[in-house]
């Protein structure tokens, strides 16, 4: 067992770190409160390889693995958590998976363009009324001719509106049940698709959105995996795309702690800096502390999928479940230890503070990843099969 990572991925991290901080943190507050999608700064990351790393060469890619991606999306999640959401629409929850489950025609098509952010991507599960029940979805895609015909609405869709090209998971036989589902790599440029960008609270300069399919014709090469590979490809996707949002927890948290260090050593109250009180020092050990648990987490999950080990349902859970808890404890701290300063606009804390709710709720909630561990402790149902 080796702690320590190579040169290589030392020098990695510290080439990120230097890219947040020239690229990113300049403008972040003012994306964030225009909404700002910076679109020139995914394609810089994609210049620069972000996200290419755990794919082959043949198809563009850097071939460096999880782990290199894992800690370039810590650093880049330390600036703007917003921007980590760009990973999975690139590369987690749609490059990998065309490079999974796809044919060779398909990997030649769609994954260069994917991880050059050439075109933007996004995948599409969740629909208004069904969030965590993902097998509840209405979404079809029926047969016909030599194509199908997609129908249906998807909401809360990261890049809805800018995608260009997008995984969607619909029904192709409802009455089959759970291999009835289907997965497709779809053109967003297809006649019969509309797009809505939705307002939230935080990841602002990451819009998310709502896509409405009316009658859109798929060609036959279309379909991602075999009729019925739906459920397969969707977890195994969100089994990946989990690594990038623990990652992103254990970045954001990072940044939360930074900021509420460097508070505590230059406010002053009661005659001392206010890190001397011992209430504050045990809000900074507990984040420090719970970020260096999921960082480790994280890493792991990272290494077991560079291992070959794609199907580490349980420890990648581990890793986004503390992430989710952490960050919004360590957001938490930040603000209590920043007081008013905290609930201003003058400091990062405020945006920390909207940005660290989302890691208990995206690619499946706490509750969900709760609900997974514990199943497979019980032994009522293994995570990994
Ligand atoms: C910013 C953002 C970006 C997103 N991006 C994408 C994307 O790119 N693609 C995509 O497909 N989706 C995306 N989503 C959707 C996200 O994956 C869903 O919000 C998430 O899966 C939860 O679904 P829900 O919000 O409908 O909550 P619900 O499923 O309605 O859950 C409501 C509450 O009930 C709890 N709950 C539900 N079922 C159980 C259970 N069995 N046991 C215990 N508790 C339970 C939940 O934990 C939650 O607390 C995004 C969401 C956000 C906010």
């Amino acid at each position: 067992m080796d702690f320590e990572l190579s040169e290589e991925l030392l020098a990695m991290k510290e080439a990120a770190r230097d890219f947040t901080e020239k690229e990113i943190l300049p403008n972040v507050e003012k994306w964030d409160e225009e909404h700002y999608y910076p679109l020139e700064v995914i394609r810089k990351m994609a210049e620069l390889g972000y996200f290419a790393c755990p794919i082959p060469e043949a198809y563009g890619g850097l071939d460096i693995g999880f782990l290199a991606q894992t800690i370039i999306t810590e650093e880049v999640a330390r600036g703007s958590s917003s921007l980590r959401v760009a990973f999975n629409t690139q590369c987690l929850g749609t490059a990998i998976s065309i490079l999974r489950h796809g044919t060779e025609e398909q990997k030649q098509k769609w994954i260069p363009d994917l991880i050059s952010a050439k075109k933007i991507g996004c995948f599409a599960i969740t629909e208004p009324d069904s969030g965590s029940d993902v097998m509840s979805m209405k979404s079809t895609a029926i047969p016909d001719g030599d194509g199908y015909i997609l129908n249906g609405c998807k909401t809360w869709i990261s890049s809805a509106a800018q995608a260009e090209t997008g995984i969607v998971y619909a029904y192709h036989d409802r009455e089959k049940g759970s291999k009835g589902l289907s997965a497709f790599i779809v053109d967003f440029t297809s006649d019969g698709i509309s797009t809505a960008n939705l307002d939230k609270l935080g990841t602002r300069s990451s819009p998310t959105g709502e896509i409405v399919f009316e009658d859109v014709r798929l060609p036959a090469d279309a379909l991602l995996g075999k009729l019925g590979d739906g459920v397969k490809i969707c977890f195994s996707s969100l089994n990946q795309t989990r690594l990038s949002c623990a990652a992103g927890g254990v970045g954001l948290g990072q940044a939360c702690l930074d900021t509420a260090v460097q508070y505590c050593n230059e406010r002053e109250q009661f005659g001392q800096q206010v890190g001397k009180f011992q209430m504050n020092q045990e809000l900074i050990a507990n984040m420090a502390t719970e970020i260096e648990a999921t960082r480790l987490l994280t890493y792991r999950s990272a290494w077991q999928k560079d291992q070959g080990k794609y199907g580490n349902i349980l420890e990648t859970c581990y890793a986004k479940f503390l992430a989710g808890e952490m960050v919004t404890r360590c957001a938490h701290s930040t603000m209590k230890i920043l007081g008013a300063y905290g609930y201003s606009t003058e400091y990062p804390a405020a945006r920390y503070y909207r940005d660290a709710v989302v890691y208990q709720i995206v690619e499946g909630t706490v509750n969900v990843q709760k609900m997974i561990i514990a199943q497979d402790q019980l032994g009522y149902r293994k995570a990994n099969r």
